[in-house]
């Protein structure tokens, strides 16, 4: 059995909030306050122990009118400001961030069901993105065009206005750094909405906003759910660009919704990536390497390397080793800093996870270890980290994410056939290759339509360079200096230098 000590999640939860955000209770942060929504109960549960841990009410309507009118307003002061001061500002967000580092990633680990040894350096990474931005402030501007008339003509890239970015579980600091940091680098007013079951985090950075010195309301964070409160704030008149990050199958409800209101939208969906191991892979490297690349965060990763792509020469020893590596993991409570895999984070999806790996094993998928719940951990959503082989092409496993701890295992025999299964899927978000042939791993990046690829690696990802999908993985591209690019429209502007500027129209006074 493990040593759980006696730990009151809702309890400490409630307590961070209060002292990071001034909160009591989970409300929505609006306009620089909390609000409290008047729509139905959402129920949270502590995904360490299953245990009910908060009970709030969906945002509803109200909260959202005034979320709309708050960040209409406070768009417009944030743009009137200079660009270095909004510059300033955001750096120091990314130091408020710094300064909490502590609390914020304590709070996420218990509230979201994450280990504390990854959050305590994303915490970084989010302050980073602030920092990163802070630095492109006064860099955007746009660019003189040599037109063939006697005009000067210039652009000018202009925010959108209020943008709605709507987020998942897996990862909600994180998610809400890399979308809240190029939206008001660029101008934007902000209405994130969270995902329903850990808007925590997220509220932590709407109120570091304002305490930096943004103008209240320039984000603003919605405790909600999706199909109501984050439809509504879709639909919203006010709202000129939709974010999401999420499922592809919320993502195409989402930009159904924003295109009747011919509203763009940016869709960061999810992914069923191929990592490919070739025979010349320098194994113990490709091992470690492909954990990570799956059990990281309980596999709740969109770049999860879910399709284990072992050539045939080294199959069986590979899986031997990998599978001997992946049952010695170290599963823990998000606060057990020897711990490498925590929990699921909810109950719905620890069913999925389970439902699919019992229908990969009867479809002729063989467990090798995993696929079950580990002893251990009797309450909570834990599912032990997974490997199943013999999967093949056709198999639901092979094609459909899981994002849980759960990698099949597929041979191949050249590099021909080990592209044309990457390539197999509807998915297209990232990948990688194992090998130390450097013309073969720039061949395979080459033509993996992925839109993140990695040579000998595994998962790195960082605000500087851009990320996104291809095909059902989504379209528009995060973070770098894309990001400003998706967050920002192009202006225009024409102006007569001619002293006899030819019309076809004349005017003579009457
Ligand atoms: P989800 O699509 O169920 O929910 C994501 C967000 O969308 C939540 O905030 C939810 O409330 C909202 N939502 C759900 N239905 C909605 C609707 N009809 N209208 C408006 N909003 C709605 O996804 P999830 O289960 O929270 O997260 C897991 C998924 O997210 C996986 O598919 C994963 O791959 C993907 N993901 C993608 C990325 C990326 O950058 N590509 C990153 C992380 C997660």
């Amino acid at each position: 059995m493990n040593t759980v000590p006696e730990f009151d999640t809702a309890a400490r939860v409630a307590q961070l909030m209060k002292q990071l955000c001034g909160f009591d209770g989970l409300a929505s942060f609006v306009g620089g306050e909390a609000q409290k929504g008047d729509g139905d109960s959402i129920e949270l549960y502590d995904p360490a122990t299953g245990k009910l841990a908060d009970t709030y009410a969906d945002a509803g309507a109200n909260v959202i009118d005034a979320a709309a009118a708050a960040a209409v307003q406070a768009q417009a002061e944030w743009w009137a400001k200079t660009a270095s001061e909004r510059g300033r500002i955001m750096f120091r967000i990314g130091q408020l961030l710094r300064e909490n580092a502590e609390a914020i990633a304590e709070l996420e680990a218990i509230s979201a069901g994450r280990l504390i040894r990854d959050i305590s350096g994303e915490v970084i990474r989010v302050a980073e993105m602030f920092e990163y931005y802070a630095g492109w402030c006064d860099k955007l501007h746009g660019e003189v065009i040599p037109v063939p008339t006697t005009h000067l003509n210039y652009t000018r890239p202009e925010p959108y206005g209020v943008v709605v970015q709507i987020t998942p579980w897996n990862a909600p600091l994180f998610t809400a750094g890399w979308q809240v940091a190029p939206a008001i680098c660029a101008g934007n007013g902000v209405i994130l909405k969270p995902s329903e079951l850990t808007p925590h985090s997220s509220l932590v950075i709407g109120v570091l906003c304002e305490k930096a010195g943004a103008p209240r309301g320039l984000v603003n964070v919605i405790a909600g759910a999706g199909p109501t409160a984050g439809q509504y704030a879709i639909s919203h008149p006010e709202t000129r660009l939709v974010v999401f990050v999420g499922s592809a199958a919320a993502g195409a409800k989402i930009a159904e919704t924003a295109a009747r209101n011919i509203v763009p939208c940016i869709l960061e969906l999810g992914g069923k990536s191929a990592n490919i191991i070739f025979d010349d892979a320098d194994l113990n490297r490709a091992i470690v390497g492909s954990q990570a690349a799956i059990f990281g965060g309980a596999g709740q990763s969109c770049v999860a390397g879910s399709r284990l792509l072992v050539h045939r020469n080294i199959h069986a020893e590979f899986v031997r080793r990998y599978a001997e590596a992946t049952a010695r993991i170290p599963v823990g409570m998000p606060l057990d800093r020897t711990a490498l895999m925590g929990p699921i984070n909810n109950l719905r999806q620890f069913e999925k996870v389970s439902l699919m790996v019992r229908r990969a094993a009867a479809e002729g998928g063989r467990i090798i270890t995993g696929g079950e719940r580990p002893e251990a951990f009797p309450e909570g959503y834990f599912y032990a980290p997974t490997v199943i082989d013999e999967v093949k092409r056709d198999m639901e496993i092979a094609n459909e994410e899981v994002f849980g701890p759960v990698v099949g295992v597929t041979p191949f025999e050249d590099e021909d056939e080990a592209v044309a299964i990457a390539n197999a899927t509807n998915y297209g978000l990232a990948g990688a290759v194992w090998t130390q042939d450097v013309g073969r791993a720039h061949r395979i990046a080459g033509k993996v339509r992925a839109g993140t690829f990695w040579i000998n690696s595994y998962k790195t990802i960082n605000v500087m360079s851009p990320f996104g999908g291809f095909r059902k993985s989504g379209y528009g591209r995060s973070s770098g200096r894309e990001a400003l690019k998706a967050y920002s429209v192009t202006k225009s502007v024409w102006v007569e230098t001619s002293a006899t500027p030819t019309m076809s129209f004349s005017y003579s006074p009457a």
